[in-house]
């Protein structure tokens, strides 16, 4: 074993200690599943408290550089991290859009001035990012977005609305994608690129229910508020641009996250492990052949999209822009999710119809909320239809649809 894999390995058997200890079992209250459905004061303060012990412990932005915050270690130990917090059943590490998309965006393209300014509160849950890309029917559609920013000595005047903003009503900064030009001859040479503080006079974010009847999204309303000129990331206009590039950071195209513990993982296992509560005419449902053949499918899936992400750590398979294996990964893993889920709501029989609210349900619920909260990760960030469009017509070379 080289030395490098030996500090691995010892890293994997602290952290795996550090988990056992430190992981909160039950809090007392629901949590999200998702960092998308965080929905009340308690889990937001719970998730900030939980972050910033995770990032105290050294555990957080593991290749990130230490001036800012991070450890400044190899990517792999993010891996490695990620794996103990999924193996312990952690819960999720909220500030997602700060840690996963603006962070590596900074890191990236950002002023020196700016990483200083944002990285460190970043990591710690100390300052609460949010995204403002969609806008009502603007949301695939995105080189259509109407909200304005204009120019006016040091500060842009912002006027429009939002949509789908999670996070937006705790958050103190958002990544804005707003129109300064409305003459230019191609729509996404209008657009710029703000990062730009949420707590300012006239910008409201109002909280929308989710199918769950859970709260995480909102709509974000833009009344003549005004941000400094700082605030623009790159050139005026060349927004388009800042926003591709997050996008290659949501869709997990480009690597750069501090945690892509955004989620509670679950399993196929786990799928097994609720069907010994469940039988089919009389015989456990494990038993039944159209079960057991579903169950297959699920474990060959799971294996080649394991197989899948293995390739996508390999250079030499990924040298071809725009990334073809790294693209389909957010299609892929997201809809399996949901396929899984829905089976375990499925195999429930007339008791997957009962919600979270009812006390018949089966453990609350559960299978049934992870089901309609899976929607957010096949919806957020280009939905299923539009990532299989891009891996269609970009990777495939297909005729446009
Ligand atoms: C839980 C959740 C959280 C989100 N968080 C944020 C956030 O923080 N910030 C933010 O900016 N946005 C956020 N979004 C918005 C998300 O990015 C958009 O919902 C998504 O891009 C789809 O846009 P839309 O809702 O306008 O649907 P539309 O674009 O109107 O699409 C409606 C349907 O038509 C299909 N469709 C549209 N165009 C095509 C096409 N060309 N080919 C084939 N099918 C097509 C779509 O796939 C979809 O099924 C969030 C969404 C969800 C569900």
């Amino acid at each position: 074993m080289t030395a490098a894999e030996t500090s691995l390995k010892n890293f994997q058997t602290d952290i795996d200690k550090w988990m056992a200890e430190n992981v909160p079992k039950n809090p007392g209250f629901l949590l999200p599943l998702t960092f998308l459905e965080v929905g009340t004061e308690q889990q937001l303060d719970f998730l900030r408290e939980w972050q910033h012990k995770l990032w105290s412990a050294g555990f957080l932005g593991m290749h990130w550089p230490t001036e800012y915050g991070g450890q400044g270690a190899d990517p792999a130990y993010q891996g490695i991290v990620d794996k103990a917090l999924s193996a312990h059943n952690a819960p999720i590490i909220f500030n997602t859009i700060g840690l996963n998309w603006t962070g590596p965006l900074l890191l990236d393209v950002g002023t020196e001035e700016d990483r200083a300014r944002y990285i460190k509160n970043i990591l710690t849950g100390e300052e609460i990012w949010c995204q403002g890309f969609s806008e009502p029917d603007h949301g695939s559609d995105l080189g259509n977005v109407q909200t304005r920013a204009v120019r006016d000595g040091d500060e842009y005047v912002v006027n429009g609305s939002k949509v789908w903003t999670t996070l937006g009503n705790y958050a103190d900064h958002m990544i804005l994608l707003a129109r300064t030009d409305t003459s230019t001859a191609r729509k996404y040479d209008g657009l710029s690129f703000f990062l730009a503080p949420m707590k300012v006079d006239g910008v409201e974010a109002r909280p929308i229910r989710k199918v769950t009847g859970e709260f995480g999204f909102n709509e974000t309303f833009f009344t003549d508020a005004r941000i400094p000129a700082s605030c623009l990331l790159g050139d005026e206009g060349g927004g388009w641009r800042m926003a591709m590039k997050t996008l290659e950071y949501e869709r997990g195209v480009v690597a750069g996250q501090a945690s892509a513990h955004m989620s509670q993982s679950i399993t196929l296992e786990d799928l097994m492990e609720s069907m010994h509560d469940f039988e089919r005419d009389g015989a456990p449902i494990l038993e039944d052949a159209m079960i057991r053949d579903e169950l297959v499918k699920f474990a060959i899936e799971a294996k080649a999209n394991s197989i899948s992400d293995r390739r996508a750590a390999i250079p030499a398979l990924n040298t071809d822009y725009p990334f073809g294996i790294a693209l389909s990964n957010k299609y892929r893993h997201t809809e399996y999710a949901r396929r899984l889920k829905m089976m375990g709501a499925h195999v429930q029989g007339a008791q997957g119809a009962l919600f979270m609210d009812d006390d018949q349900s089966y453990k609350g619920g559960f299978w049934q909320r992870a089901y309609f909260a899976n929607f957010g990760t096949t919806i957020g960030g280009g939905t299923t239809q539009i990532q299989a469009n891009i891996i269609g017509e970009h990777v495939l070379g297909l005729p446009k649809s």
